[in-house]
């Protein structure tokens, strides 16, 4: 398997494609639908001995922009089959009704978040500049859990962690280490994957993001090849750095709303993060509206309108986020 850095940094930071050589050469994940990272893409196949047109199938780990925008072009040109969880597989398709109604999704929350007229202006434009990053429509191959993908001379194993996408998934296939999987952005090395705003469909994202985590630390992969940036060599671990750093956050949220309560996401959100552009503007709020959307599940929390109150001023973050245990 050989990594293929592309230098895009629109969103996380530098994305990564993979290729699996073998019987079936296969790309994992493809980079932005943009001149400069089909010239990287180009590059690191060309470098490999590979061709576009030589790869049979693509597996794209989640329908984000910055991971699926090349393969329309791609699977124009080389008839490979691309494959991505069902949950995405109609936004990453293009399916005019499942983008329309993520559209219709994103702007309630907006304004539940209560983004100011100023910063909204701001990132509508921001999102709507970056449009075209999806590339080309794709016929996509749905698949769920479980399901095995021939790729190279093997197979990939699809591994559903919803959270910071409904849809994605991690594939696992045996590796020089022992068991390691391609991850997308369920966990990355330096970052925490934004949980709240990077999929406004999935309900309850905090406690599902939790859950994807500790399914990580159950499976304890050898290595974890991440969407951005370097490999991941303990991924058990890095999953519970993550989710303590979750639980951290808890603790500030209820600190806030302890000291600046009632307050609506967007005001939580200034006290955790300060000013904010571009992405970040969907980001921030989008992560404190994830854990007061757990909060006020869990009780401790009460919701009026837009606006968010301490209702047990004895909560402990510890109890509302677990950090998984780990096997070994
Ligand atoms: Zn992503
Ligand atoms: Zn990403």
């Amino acid at each position: 398997m050989e990594r293929i850095p592309l230098g895009n940094t629109v969103f996380e930071g530098r994305n990564n494609a993979y290729l699996i050589p073998g019987d079936r050469p296969t790309l994992v994940d493809v980079g932005v639908a943009t001149d400069a990272v089909r010239q990287d893409l180009h590059d690191g196949l060309d470098a490999l001995g590979y061709d576009v047109a030589d790869i049979d199938a693509i597996v794209l780990t989640h329908w984000h922009a910055d991971h699926t925008g090349l393969a329309g072009e791609i699977q124009a040109e080389s008839d490979a089959d691309v494959y991505v969880h069902e949950d995405d597989a109609a936004l990453v398709a293009g399916d005019e009704d499942a983008l329309a109604e993520e559209r219709r999704i994103s702007e309630r929350r907006f304004e539940e978040w209560g983004i100011p007229e100023e910063p909204l202006d701001e990132l509508t434009t921001f999102l709507g500049g970056h449009e075209e990053l999806r590339g080309d429509t794709v016929d996509v191959t749905p698949v769920t859990d479980g399901d095995r993908i021939a790729a190279g001379d093997d197979e990939l194993e699809v591994v559903h962690l919803p959270g910071h996408a409904a849809g994605l998934s991690a594939y696992a296939f045996d590796g020089d280490e022992g068991r390691e999987a391609f991850v997308g952005d369920a966990i990355l090395p330096k970052y925490t994957p934004n949980v709240g705003g990077a999929d406004l469909r999935v309900d309850r994202p905090l406690a599902t993001y939790l859950d994807s985590l500790d399914r990580l630390v159950d499976l304890d992969f050898a290595r974890a090849w991440p969407g951005h940036r370097d490999v991941i060599d303990d991924p058990a671990g890095r999953a519970r750095v993550i989710a303590d750093h979750h639980r951290e956050r808890t603790e500030r949220v209820l600190s806030v709303l302890d000291e600046h309560g009632p307050a609506d996401a967007w005001t939580v959100s200034a006290h955790l993060f300060g000013d904010l552009s571009n992405i970040h503007i969907l980001h921030g709020p989008g992560e404190a509206f994830a854990h007061l959307d757990h909060l006020v599940e869990a009780g401790v929390v009460e919701q009026d309108g837009t606006e968010y109150a301490l209702a047990d001023a004895d909560a402990e973050a510890s109890e509302l986020v677990a950090v998984p245990e780990t096997k070994r």
